[in-house]
């Protein structure tokens, strides 16, 4: 009896590990890359996770959508070790969509503008798509202004904002001694981003902020890009020239007066167009970057 007793309360107490409220798990697979030792990559439907494992824990850059938490939240039950916290690259619901289950019992860090825009109502006019303000589990307890370090599992990670690229609120994780980068999505790799200049983003900024970041990084550096697989420098590189050659065309066709329609009708140079197979087909990478570039203020 004593022993049943016994079972049932490591049932409870492991139950109440992850013990939060049913959420239902949607089957999504989280396909993981090993990226180090303790470090991994997982591949979801939403943005790339870091997944930093080990004795004190687990830890997660970014936690997918919504729908996939129950996923996200078995897949890391299976590690035997309890998540601590979870560092949000930025606001949009691909990378923060499992804060509200998940931040009932982990710490939830971002920069200030992550909670403001979580908190609140938002839009996102070229995709038609109109956000609810989170509840109060989903927002960041820890916020920074302009960077903050976290000592976990041996690992340093350097969370740094960089304004105006993505959105106004985006952190890039840099892990030392792993020499390893989370940009979130200042980069995706090998296709053309998406730049949310509604809120805050803006294209020569995230050029600009990319640049910055290529100088902190070595040939040898892992590169987790926001969407998109695992990647080294040089195809960070190779991504930075394309922000910088496409953006210059646009701006050059925009100061010779031609409208939208004429610079799409015009598209960009063929060396370019194989980037629009992502989620960003030339014609909307075109509209972002004029949009960007014509913007008021
Ligand atoms: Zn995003």
């Amino acid at each position: 009896m004593l022993y049943i007793f016994g079972i049932i309360v490591s049932l409870m107490c492991s139950s109440l590990a992850y013990g939060h409220g049913e959420v239902a798990n949607s089957g999504q697979v989280f396909k993981e890359v090993e990226v180090t030792q303790n470090i991994s990559m997982l591949q979801g439907k939403g943005g790339n996770i870091a997944l930093v494992k080990g004795e004190q824990g687990l830890l997660l850059i970014d936690d997918d959508y919504k729908v996939n938490v129950g996923a996200l939240e078995q897949f890391l039950q299976k590690k035997d070790a309890q998540p601590r916290f979870i560092i949000n690259t930025h606001w949009h619901g691909d990378h923060t969509g499992g804060n509200a289950h998940l931040g009932e019992y982990v710490t939830i860090v971002a920069h200030d503008n992550v909670r403001k825009r979580l908190s609140m109502a938002q839009e996102i006019k070229l995709f038609g798509m109109k956000v609810e303000p989170s509840p109060a589990s989903a927002l960041p307890v820890v916020t920074f202004a302009e960077s903050l370090s976290l000592h976990f599992n041996g690992q340093s990670l350097n969370v740094v904002h960089y304004p105006n690229g993505h959105t106004d609120g985006d952190s890039v994780v840099f892990f030392q001694p792993a020499n390893v980068v989370h940009m979130g999505d200042h980069y995706f790799s090998g296709i053309f981003p998406f730049v949310d200049v509604e809120n805050g983003g803006d294209v020569l900024g995230m050029a600009q902020n990319v640049a910055a970041i290529i100088k902190r990084l070595n040939p040898e550096t892992k590169v987790i890009p926001g969407h998109g697989p695992l990647s080294s420098l040089d195809d960070l590189e190779a991504y930075h020239e394309m922000l910088v050659t496409t953006v210059a065309v646009v701006k050059k066709a925009i100061d010779k007066g031609l409208s939208l329609a004429e610079i799409v009708q015009q598209g960009l140079p063929e060396k370019w167009q194989a980037w629009g197979r992502g989620f960003i087909n030339q014609d909307t990478w075109i509209k972002i970057i004029y949009s960007s570039l014509t913007k008021a203020g």
